[in-house]
């Protein structure tokens, strides 16, 4: 009887040692992320939002997380998932792309967003569009129907017209809340040269451009191939100069994924430009063999604050794992498990 018993015991282990080698990613995939996704680092306090705007910032976030996950679920590429999640929120107006971008000094709303496809390295970009109601499309319309990366202003709008992607009068993107903050800040700023307050290096690198509340959107989804695709679209910075383009289109900068890891970041642009954040975060894990944790938190918590500049990322490793690490306030961010678990956070929490 107890040799019965014994022996019982020891097929049980052999069966699960078994199952395990023989199904490893049933194991792994267990309660590991498929989709994660930003809506912009910055000064964001609780003691600064009101229960109704939280709401809705959770709400929209939510919805992008559902409709990127029911793309993944209904087979389709991370490209898509990544895409329709941005889509979203660029047609909200609480995030900085699309419909809710900022303004530049001239009061104008300057676009920029790029996608990539970690499978094959392929990938797309806009810059500096005016009339594309959803940048990240004409990214991605780019990076599949181009021979070309990148595309910026007039060109980059008649290629996605041709597209048959849709136009719209630049008022579209006009809102209430940019504007006023396009006002608050130029009032800001002529006070500080009236007072001679601002010191060389803020004139250099352009504090007058740096509202703290930056809002720019991002994805990054593995769909059920095992592939990896990134996406970030912006408004860019309040008050920007005419032509300025931050690190959101420039792939290996704002936006990257190979076949290790996606990432898609939002900051202080300038300072994300010359840290060459996403691929340094790659990077990290390629040849130092870093988890994405590691690589993310060494990039974001000391490389970037090391220059000057803040903000955050979010990056999603092959195997469902996530890093979402910010040197800001806050970060409007979510997750979503290959369960369709999802997870909203705004704080530092
Ligand atoms: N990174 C963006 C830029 O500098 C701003 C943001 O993250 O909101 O254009």
């Amino acid at each position: 009887m107890i040799n019965y018993v014994k022996v019982k015991i020891f097929i049980s282990f052999v069966m699960l040692f078994i199952s395990a080698q023989v199904f490893p990613q049933i194991n792994k995939s267990a309660g590991k992320y498929v989709l994660v996704i930003h809506g912009g680092a910055g000064t964001i306090l609780k003691s600064q939002m009101t229960p109704e705007k939280e709401e809705a910032y959770k709400a929209a976030l939510t919805l992008a997380l559902r409709t990127g996950y029911n793309k993944l679920m209904a087979g389709e590429s991370s490209i898509s998932a990544v895409e329709a999640a941005v889509i979203v929120m660029e047609n909200s107006p609480l995030f900085n792309a699309g419909k809710g971008a900022v303004f530049t000094n001239e009061g104008k709303n300057e676009l920029d967003a790029a996608i990539m496809d970690g499978s094959n390295l392929m990938a797309g970009s806009v810059a500096g569009v005016t009339t594309i109601k959803n940048p990240i499309s004409a990214a991605r319309a780019i990076m599949e129907k181009s021979e070309h990366v990148m595309m910026v202003g007039s060109g980059a709008e008649k290629f996605a017209l041709e597209a048959g992607l849709e136009i719209v009068d630049p008022k579209y993107f006009w809102t209430k809340e940019r504007w006023d903050a396009l006002q608050q800040i130029k009032k800001q700023d002529s006070i500080k040269k009236i007072n001679n307050q601002t010191d060389k290096k803020s004139i250099k690198l352009g504090s007058e451009n740096h509202d703290h509340k930056f809002g720019t959107v991002g994805a990054v989804a593995l769909d059920n191939k095992g592939n990896l695709a990134a996406a970030t679209s912006t408004g860019g910075m309040t008050n920007k100069k005419y032509g300025r383009v931050g690190d959101a289109p420039l792939i290996g900068v704002g936006t990257y994924a190979n076949k290790l890891v996606g990432i898609s970041c939002t900051g202080w642009g300038e300072y994300f430009i010359r840290s060459v954040v996403a691929h340094d975060v790659a990077a990290l894990m390629e040849y130092k063999n870093m988890t994405v944790e590691q690589a993310a938190t060494e990039v974001i918590m000391k490389k970037v604050p090391a220059l000057g500049g803040d903000g955050g990322l979010i990056a999603l490793d092959k195997d469902g794992n996530v890093a979402m690490p910010f040197n800001t306030a806050g970060m409007y961010r979510g997750t979503i498990t290959k369960q369709g678990k999802i997870e909203v956070l705004i704080y530092k929490d």
